[in-house]
């Protein structure tokens, strides 16, 4: 059936739009448009439509295991990596796939419908990989799961990671990762960019690695790995996730580094609650923010994605899926505060995610996916101050979730018992 949403504000500032949809895709934007026999209609009343959400980084393996075995006291990478060693062995499939299923469940509702997941290869029961593959089948009806090869404790310093990530591959996860900080050397590590992108360029993959995610300002597994992009022709192809060592780097060898990623068309993904909670943990004052220069990574070209990376682990006690409050700590941390900028970070959990996960049919345009969220905001930056309702969620030109709009019921005498606060001018 035929799906026509009336009267829309989209991102680009234009009012009063018609979006048509049919047979799983949009056929038709524009003002007044005419509705086909037996349409659905659904009235936006000037709401802001928005392409769906899109999780550059995530871990879907660990998500929603808050308090497995125990929870993480320091609150460190370090900590929260080795109780994620703890955790590994006695984890259950069944219960991997339960925990994902309703991760998936909350992303949708928040207008999230698409997901770059790391799955840790390092058990070489492969659980979480089997685990995965099998949520990535379940839900694609209503949400995009891709899948990264994640050698968590170090393609090269754990024993067997190397083939276990490439079986894991050959079962048919998607992307090559890596995290050349955790190898036990500077030259372990940059040995492991090196292996891991001629890999991903023998089978013609993406590479996605956890680069630098550390406070030491002379990490440079970032310069090695848009190197090794240009040497193997692999541009477009590679994201460098975290890049925090960026954060206290010499900024005359950021000036030097910058242009080489995007020499290389290096993505950069930066996942800033958890760099924000994570990073700096050494210092005493003043505390270092480790968000990577997100900012100046734009202004030179680079593709600049937020991920959630942690809902409720070993890392990460909070989250929710809602984008738009990762966004919205990345305009904070990044001081990202004109115009311009809070409309960029609001890019960076749409659009530029989805150019980084290679999405297909992206976007509002006549022939793409039916996919989008209609928010309670007139703007992506009202949305984003807001951390606007998904009024309505559409996958494939059908509404997969509903939120109620935002109201204040008031008793006062004289006043209306309930009205929408948030659309009112
Ligand atoms: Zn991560």
């Amino acid at each position: 059936m035929a799906l026509l949403l009336r009267n829309a504000t989209l991102p680009d500032g234009r009012t009063g739009h018609d979006l048509l949809c049919e047979g799983g895709r949009i056929v038709a934007l524009g003002p007044q448009l005419a509705a086909p026999p037996q349409a659905e209609v659904i009235d936006a009343q000037g709401g802001l439509l928005s392409p769906p959400f899109v999780d550059a980084h995530f871990h879907m393996d660990a998500t929603l295991s808050y308090g497995l075995p125990r929870v993480n006291e320091s609150g460190t990478l370090l900590e929260g990596i080795a109780l994620w060693g703890e955790l590994k062995p006695t984890l259950q499939q069944e219960a991997i796939v339960e925990r994902a299923l309703q991760y998936c469940d909350w992303a949708v509702a928040k207008g999230l419908l698409a997901i770059r997941s790391h799955v840790d290869v390092c058990d070489p029961r492969l659980l979480a990989v089997e685990a995965l593959l099998h949520v990535k089948q379940r839900v694609k009806p209503y949400l995009d799961l891709q899948l990264v090869a994640f050698p968590q404790d170090g393609v090269l310093r754990a024993k067997g990671a190397l083939e276990n990530l490439k079986r894991a591959l050959q079962m048919g996860v998607d992307v090559v990762g890596g995290i050349p900080h955790f190898e036990r050397t500077m030259a372990d590590g940059a040995e492991s960019v090196r292996l891991l992108c001629e890999l991903a360029a023998e089978r013609g993959l993406p590479v996605d690695m956890h680069c630098d995610e550390s406070d030491d300002p002379l990490s440079r597994h970032i310069e090695t790995l848009a190197f090794h992009t240009q040497r193997l022709g692999l541009q477009g192809r590679v994201t460098g996730s975290h890049l925090t060592s960026m954060h206290s780097m010499d900024n005359y060898y950021v000036s030097k580094l910058i242009p080489l990623m995007a020499e290389a068309q290096v993505n950069a993904v930066a996942n800033p609650l958890i760099n924000i909670t994570l990073q700096g943990r050494h210092d005493s004052y003043p505390k270092r923010r480790g968000m990577t220069r997100v900012p100046e990574l734009m202004a030179a070209g680079v593709t600049v994605g937020f991920g959630h990376d942690c809902v409720m682990d070993p890392w990460y006690s909070l989250g929710t899926g809602d984008m738009l409050e990762v966004a919205q700590m990345g305009l904070h941390v990044g001081q990202m505060t004109s115009q311009a900028q809070m409309r960029a970070c609001f890019d960076a959990v749409t659009v530029n995610s989805a150019k980084i996960l290679g999405l297909q049919g992206y976007g509002l345009a006549p022939g793409c996916r039916a996919d989008f969220v209609l928010l309670q905001a007139r703007s992506p930056v009202e949305a984003l101050r807001l951390r606007a309702a998904r009024l309505i969620v559409v996958r494939g030109g059908e509404v997969v979730a509903r939120s109620p709009a935002a109201t204040a019921a008031l008793q006062l005498p004289g006043r209306p018992g309930s009205v929408d606060w948030t659309l009112r001018r």
